[in-house]
């Protein structure tokens, strides 16, 4: 049975679809290879993505990384936001 391949999760800021891929980060070294993973929803009004890994599971790994205690924050900056009305 085949593995089943590590994927994106959607972009942490707007949902957006996210996507792997690899570049070359140096013109003079074309086989040095880098992957990252960012948001492609071009209306995602922050610029986020994981670059500069060996691999591209490494990559996605660190994509996929969440913050625990999520909703402990999304409550904190509900308090900040009703204090500064
Ligand atoms: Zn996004």
């Amino acid at each position: 049975m085949a593995k089943e391949k590590l994927k994106p999760l959607p972009c942490p800021f707007c949902g957006g679809k996210a996507d792997s891929h690899y570049y070359t980060s140096e013109w003079w070294a074309e086989d040095k290879k880098e992957y990252q993973v960012e948001c492609r929803n071009e209306e995602c009004e922050v610029f986020v993505r994981t670059h500069g890994f060996a691999t591209e599971i490494g990559a996605i790994k660190a994509w996929n990384r969440r913050v625990e205690g999520a909703e402990y924050v999304k409550m904190l900056n509900n308090v900040v936001i009703r204090e500064l009305r």
